[in-house]
């Protein structure tokens, strides 16, 4: 039998899946989008012509097609050896990943009060998992676990404590699996221990995070209760005043009304009013468009404030640490955040920030630079493979 791992990742509206093989290798990634509508797709890397779907197919149904596919282009011979799910909140019942039984489900579904949009979704693709390949075991990640390290100091609010008590009111932190392989990453850059490694990640996608690592545990990060809080991101806007929801109020707007603003109207989109997507957001700074340019601005001074914030919770730093899809691509944002940690002793090198540390193991600071700074490429889904391998009884090693 073949010893391949499947890695689900279940969004609201998306399935990403990818197959590793038993020495933790990338076989193939494929995507299926805009499902329950009738605009749903699937695809296969590397495969030209499109995977084939039922009109509104669901997460389920596209499952079952891009596997049945998966064996007609001989990618995957026999069932899976183990199966590893992405689960966006494992509030405080997680500090790791788990195998999933009848108890880590019911554990999972507690949680989904603190992630309404995405636990169910999640939970829906273990689901459909479990009922194709009943005797294959399943394990689930979860993008909170990492920072269950966290001091009460960094993950309570000042807040009524009632509240944490009561409701788990917390900072809870996502992207931890980035994090994490993060800060594997640079130990393995740095020739060092994860113990001994202690770094600033920023993850930049469409969503953006920052954390601080400290002998490879995590101590503090900007996201909080929800995914909404720290920095700016693609169309959420990070930190605000909470008052704003009352000012908000007096102009007849409700609750549901600003949230809906600040999570899909804001951030890199809000103020260039044009786009989410730093890429764009560069041609159009490029070609004058203020806003466009006021907005990559807007982003990389917080991101700046947010690393001099990290640093109090560090004794020490071995790097700090650009990923995701802005992170590891945009010469840019990077240039322009480390101006602002001049006086704490960060300095960029021009040329090899513009090769995104392609021919330097990753680093692109200058020779005068206080620390080192690093690009890495994150790769969560070969966290989720190696942590599906090794608690299914394999190695985890790879
Ligand atoms: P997600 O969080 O959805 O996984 P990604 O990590 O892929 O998102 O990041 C998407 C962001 O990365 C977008 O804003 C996109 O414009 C940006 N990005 C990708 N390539 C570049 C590039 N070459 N220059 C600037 N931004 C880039």
């Amino acid at each position: 039998m073949e010893d391949v791992i499947l890695v689900v990742n279940c969004g609201s509206s998306s399935l990403k899946l990818a197959l590793f093989d038993q020495h933790h290798r990338r076989r193939t990634s494929a995507l299926a989008d805009s499902l329950n509508t009738e605009d749903a797709f699937a695809r296969i890397d590397g495969v030209e012509e499109k995977v084939a779907l039922p009109s509104s197919a669901s997460h389920r149904e596209a499952l079952e097609a891009l596997v049945s596919r998966f064996r007609d282009l001989g990618l995957m011979t026999s069932e899976p050896r183990a199966i590893g799910h992405r689960v966006v909140h494992g509030g405080e019942a997680f500090k790791e990943a788990t195998v999933i039984d009848d108890s880590a489900l019911r554990s999972i579904q507690a949680c989904a009060g603190l992630a309404p949009l995405h636990n169910p979704v999640n939970l829906s693709g273990i689901a459909a998992t479990r009922l194709m390949f009943p005797a294959v075991p399943q394990v689930a990640v979860f993008d909170t676990a990492y920072h269950q390290t966290l001091p009460q100091r960094a993950y309570l609010y000042a807040l009524p404590e009632a509240w944490y008590r009561e409701w788990g009111v917390r900072r809870y932190g996502f992207h931890g699996t980035s994090h994490y392989f993060m800060a594997l990453e640079a130990a393995r850059l740095l020739n060092r221990t994860l113990a001994t490694t202690s770094v600033i990640s920023a993850h930049l996608g469409n969503g953006c995070s920052i954390a601080a690592i400290r002998d490879g545990i995590s101590v503090d990060t900007s996201m909080g209760l929800t995914p909404l809080e720290g920095l700016v991101m693609g169309t959420r806007s990070g930190d605000v005043d909470p008052g704003i929801f009352d000012f908000l109020s007096t102009k007849g707007l409700c609750t549901e009304e600003v949230h809906q603003a600040l999570n899909h109207q804001s951030g890199l989109l809000g103020v260039s009013g044009q786009t989410n997507d730093m890429r764009s957001l560069c041609e159009l700074a490029d070609h004058g468009h203020k806003p466009s340019a006021l907005a990559i601005d807007i982003f990389c001074f917080r991101l700046a404030k947010y690393v001099g914030a990290m640093m109090a919770s560090l004794s020490q730093l071995d790097a700090l640490v650009f990923t995701g899809g802005i992170g590891e691509n945009s010469a840019r944002v990077r240039q322009k955040t480390v101006e602002h940690l001049h006086l704490m002793g960060f300095k960029i090198r021009a040329d090899f920030n513009e090769a995104n540390g392609q021919y330097t193991d990753g680093h692109i600071e200058d020779n005068g630079s206080r620390f080192a700074i690093l690009v890495i490429p994150t790769d969560e889904e070969l966290v989720i493979a190696r942590e599906a391998s090794r608690l299914s009884g394999g190695t985890g090693a790879g």
